[in-house]
């Protein structure tokens, strides 16, 4: 984890952003003062939902709603403020609902379809999603030499495994890792012949786009790879001019942009909300890729949205948007060999 104190001079401008993340001792202040941010929640159930899941949310995102209408800030910050719900546990959600786990072939490196693996690279993330499917998942230790050693035994097994093309970083974010460890990690898959593509996760670029180094561009765009960043944007509030900069500069590198979102009850289950999402995504430079049916965790019953309700959606973003701005519904099942959609 990166720790929460005084950061130095030189340090990266994202790293000073992250260390001025809320946590709960700020949300319990922001309670107690009758703040609009927690409204629904007192000191004891603010306690206990960090407990379950800990609270971390971007500052300086919440002072870019502050140019927003009400229906809209309250739609984006649903997602990472607590709530009350949280503490409703309903039989049908899973600590691990996508069945990570069970998939895992060494520490951290998930197989689960044909021709890929996704390996959590970092357990850190620049937010903390209140509905995350990975919220429970068991991380593992991430200090520098048992970081190695995990992704030696993660090389090891991909080495192996020919039918093997494309790997996917995710976490947690990769990013949450310098630009050296993350280039480190790149250049040993690299020499692994029979991988093509690197595939990475990252809800940095909306959150914080200062995280977009001139210097991880640098390691990107001169792999061997096929790189694709996949984003995770769910509400077109989260589209920043400073978003659409670094999308531009990942761009002329040549690396692809798509965007994953998770369809949440009050905050994009809304055919106005996905339109408009679509089409902000597409004049940033990325492609709407996936719309995820949610995974039920623990504790994010209150975000989910019903299959037919997701349907009369999708429908309805067909009939308004051109085919390659049509996000595809999808839903992941534990075992299965595929996304389904
Ligand atoms: S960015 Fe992804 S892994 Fe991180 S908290 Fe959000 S949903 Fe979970």
């Amino acid at each position: 984890m990166i720790p929460r104190k005084a950061v130095a001079e030189h340090t990266p401008i994202w790293k000073k952003e992250f260390a001025s993340s809320l946590h709960l001792a700020e949300l319990v202040k922001s309670a107690k003062s009758k703040d609009t941010l927690v409204l629904n929640n007192n000191v004891t159930e603010l306690n206990a939902i960090d407990s379950a899941f800990p609270i971390r949310i971007n500052s300086a995102l919440i002072q870019r709603l502050d140019h927003s209408d009400e229906d809209t800030r309250e739609r984006v910050l649903r997602q990472y403020l607590p709530h009350v719900d949280e503490l409703k546990l309903s039989p049908n959600e899973l600590q691990d609902p996508v069945g990570d786990v069970v998939a895992s072939k060494t520490q951290g490196l998930i197989h689960k379809y044909q021709h890929r693996v996704l390996l959590i690279t970092s357990d850190t993330c620049p937010i903390h999603c209140r509905y995350c499917f990975r919220r429970d998942y068991p991380y593992p230790q991430t200090n520098s030499q048992q970081i190695e050693a995990r992704w030696g035994e993660a090389l090891d097994y991909i080495r192996a495994d020919q039918s093997l093309n494309e790997v996917i970083l995710s976490g947690g974010d990769p990013l949450s890792l310098d630009d050296e460890k993350l280039a480190q990690l790149i250049h040993a898959l690299e020499a692994i012949d029979h991988i093509k593509t690197l595939r990475l996760h990252t809800k940095y670029p909306s959150i914080m786009p200062s995280r977009i180094t001139p210097e991880l561009i640098q390691t990107l765009s001169s792999s061997r790879f096929d790189v694709v960043i996949v984003l995770h944007i769910n509400h077109a509030a989260e589209l920043s001019k400073e978003l659409s900069t670094a999308v531009s500069n990942v761009r002329t590198a040549g690396i692809h942009c798509l965007n994953q979102s998770v369809l949440l009850q009050g905050v994009n289950d809304d055919i106005d909300c996905l339109e408009q999402l679509s089409r902000k995504l597409f004049t940033a430079g990325i492609l709407p890729y996936y719309l995820h049916l949610l995974d039920r965790a623990k504790g994010t019953a209150h975000f989910e949205v019903s299959q037919q309700r997701a349907d009369e959606l999708m429908q309805a973003m067909k009939q308004r948007l051109p085919g390659y701005l049509v996000p595809k519904l999808a839903r992941e099942i534990a075992g299965a060999d595929s996304k389904q959609y």
